[in-house]
């Protein structure tokens, strides 16, 4: 028992350092193998028409070469079967026919044999070979008389027929047998001229497929270059999109959509950031030119000192609201400007506005008839500013005395908030116009109200985050009115 305990535990940790060397060895042999398996990856990289091109010839060369073994197949077995019909013939001629004697049937079959190079042997009715036209003496008897029989020699194929002659005083038995080697020279020789065929064929597929599939994929190339082309100074290259009708095609197409909104949205950017450096630029000129008036005079004139210091701190308030407005939008297209919703009277929210303007107001006359309780989820502080955007706005193109109406009401799942003034009114031409960045209708007039443009942009980001809507309707002279329709 002790003996087998210590040959177990001997065999164990035998093994155990056995497979622990084999582990070794194959995580060494890995770590060699892997980066060079990576590299030879990254070396073969083959296009696309050499990948087409070798899928399909490897497909035709695996049916050609089924078709040439079928081929060859039947051209053996027709080989075959033709000399099978001549021994039959041969010795049914030779059954038939009567002779002298045993010297003049000798004599015939050894004539025989050599025109048709079979070989004769004749047996007796004891099946004892009698005579051989190959001078063969051990040949024996085949007992399946009358049926064909095949075999193979030192890669030569034999066939033998034997049937049962009865002419006693000459041979009871007489036996042929055909070696096959013309008929298997034949089969070769096809087989060889099949196989060149093939291979021509599938030489003459792979360079005919790479030529034309290299064609149809010359738009990718082409594509590839332009590509690498298109740069931020060079935003107006386009892909040709002039060749047939096919996926790569529509892949230019798509490609060109993807780049001419690029391009819009770059030339927006553009446009948004000279838009507002030359919007600094104006209260930044007055506020130096304020500056330099007080350098010169002001120091001891108290009117021009006080003119100064009340230009440059009305210019520094547009100048920060310009900003603000500035880094609003640069938040909203950036997506990071924050919208906390939260419950709240909307109703409440409106009257609370109407109070604050008519304090800070009054010119104007403000009026609210309808102001349907309602509650909505909605960022209260962002809902604010629209609104104080679109009764600004009211308040800066209507004369003075002229009257600013604030209606709120609900219609089923839709919250209604009307804005109308009977002021200036913006003209047909303006009017799609209004919500563009640094757009102003009338740009003299403005001057005068000094605003920045800014104010719509900013009033239609926020209704549009709500998933409301907009609609203005106005004329020349006579007013605006302002349709914000909030969803409940
Ligand atoms: P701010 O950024 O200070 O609001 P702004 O008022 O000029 O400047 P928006 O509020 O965006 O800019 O308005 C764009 C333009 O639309 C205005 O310049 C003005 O011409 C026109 N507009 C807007 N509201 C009215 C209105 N109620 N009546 C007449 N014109 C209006
Ligand atoms: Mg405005």
């Amino acid at each position: 028992m002790e003996i087998i305990k210590i040959f177990f535990k001997i065999l164990w940790k035998t093994l155990s350092l056995y497979f622990m060397i084999v582990q070794k060895f194959a995580s060494v042999l890995f770590s060699i193998i892997s980066p060079a398996l990576n590299k030879i990856n990254r070396r073969l990289r083959f296009s696309i028409s050499f990948k087409i091109t070798a899928v399909y010839a490897f497909i035709l060369s695996i049916i050609l070469l089924i078709l040439s073994i079928l081929l060859s197949a039947a051209f053996q077995s027709f080989l075959t079967n033709g000399a099978e019909v001549d021994l039959t013939r041969t010795l049914t001629i030779l059954k038939q026919a009567s002779f002298v004697d045993s010297e003049d049937f000798y004599k015939a079959i050894k004539q025989e044999s050599q025109e048709d190079n079979t070989n004769f042997s004749l047996f007796d009715k004891n099946k004892k070979l009698l005579y051989s036209t190959d001078g063969d003496k051990h040949r024996e008897l085949n007992n399946n008389m009358d049926s064909i029989n095949i075999e193979t020699s030192s890669n030569i194929r034999i066939i033998t027929l034997s049937s049962e002659m009865q002419k006693d005083n000459y041979a009871h038995y007489i036996q042929a047998s055909k070696k096959l080697t013309s008929e298997q020279t034949y089969n070769q020789v096809f087989t060889i001229i099949l196989l060149i065929l093939d291979t021509t064929i599938v030489l003459i597929t792979i360079l005919v497929g790479n030529k034309s599939s290299k064609k149809i994929l010359l738009p990718i190339d082409t594509m590839t270059k332009t590509v690498k082309h298109i740069s931020i100074q060079a935003l107006d290259t386009r892909l040709d999109v002039s060749g047939s009708q096919d996926e790569l095609k529509d892949l230019a197409e798509t490609f060109n959509e993807m780049i001419d909104r690029i391009q819009h949205s770059y030339e927006q950017q553009n446009q948004f950031v000279s838009d507002a450096s030359h919007e600094l630029r104006t209260p930044i000129s007055v506020i130096q030119g304020y500056a330099n008036l007080l350098d010169r005079w002001g120091k001891n004139d108290k009117d021009v000192l006080e003119e100064s210091i009340f230009a440059i701190k009305i210019e520094a308030e547009n100048m920060k609201d310009l900003v603000e407005k500035l880094l609003f939008l640069a938040r909203a297209d950036k997506n990071t400007q924050k919208i906390e919703k939260s419950d709240f009277h909307l109703n409440e929210l409106i009257y609370e506005v109407i109070k604050e303007t008519k304090l800070i107001n009054s010119t104007h006359t403000i009026l609210s008839k309808v102001n349907d309780e309602v509650l909505i989820s909605a960022d209260r502080k962002l809902i604010k500013q629209a609104l104080r955007i679109f009764i600004d706005n009211s308040i800066k193109y209507t004369p003075v005395n002229g009257i600013i109406k604030l209606n709120s009401y609900k219609i089923s799942k839709i919250m209604c908030i009307d804005i109308q003034d009977n002021g200036i009114g913006i003209s047909s031409e303006d009017l799609p116009h209004i919500f563009d960045r640094f757009y102003r209708a009338d740009k003299s007039r403005t001057k005068e109200t000094g605003g920045t443009g800014l104010g719509l942009s900013i009033a239609k980001w926020i209704i549009y985050m709500h998933k409301g809507s907009i609609e203005v309707e106005s004329k020349l002279n006579c007013g605006t009115k302002i349709i914000i329709k909030l969803p409940i």
